[in-house]
């Protein structure tokens, strides 16, 4: 059985290095476990609203980010669990491609063992999806995990930018460990 994997926010944590980006910038200091908002260009944090939109682009486009950043908690355990349960693993990302070669770096040298990933543009996840036959996926866009619904199952995993947001067909996870904890068990009563 296939798992998906999106890897910004449920794989690797990009907020820290984000927020460092932001204080270098900006002279503000912001806490990601304040950021209420999936979308970063809806944050209120007094900015002047274009060059904070400029300042996000060039920021994720840039190889180096990607590269700085840490897996997020519970993500090295969670994916050999789901090895070790029987689970094959692949990455749905909407990484531009451009980001391919810094991506595979990235999860190899921090131990987190995917068979492949897969680029796609944002909103286009479920048509991946069901081409690759995934039978369970996690995510933390909404909007993604809703539409991914559509065709498996559908794991949102529980941040503080998406909990404002209602999900109806796709599931919450509340962590990395309840994550092993529901697709593990789905594994074993397949
Ligand atoms: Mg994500």
């Amino acid at each position: 059985m296939l798992c998906g994997l999106d890897l910004d926010g449920v794989l690797c944590d990009l907020a820290p290095p984000v927020a460092a980006r932001i204080a270098r910038r900006f002279g503000v200091a912001t806490h990601p476990s304040a950021w209420t908002r999936y979308d970063l260009r809806e944050l209120e944090l007094g900015l002047p609203r274009s060059a904070f939109v400029a300042f996000l682009d060039e920021t994720f486009g840039d190889p180096a980010l990607y590269a700085e950043a840490h897996p997020t908690d519970g993500a090295a355990y969670g994916l050999a669990a789901l090895r070790d349960a029987g689970w094959r693993l692949v990455g749905i990302t909407a990484r531009p491609a451009h980001l391919a070669d810094v991506t595979v770096r990235w999860l190899r040298s921090h131990g987190l063992d995917l068979d492949d990933v897969h680029h796609t543009p944002l909103g286009t996840k479920a048509e991946v999806a069901r081409r690759l036959g995934v039978r369970a996926t996690v995510e933390d866009n909404p909007v993604e995990a809703e539409s991914l619904a559509a065709v498996c199952d559908s794991w949102l995993l529980d941040r503080p930018y998406n909990r404002r947001d209602l999900v109806r067909r796709a599931r919450r996870l509340q962590s990395w460990d309840d994550a092993v904890g529901r697709l593990c068990q789905l594994e074993l009563f397949a």
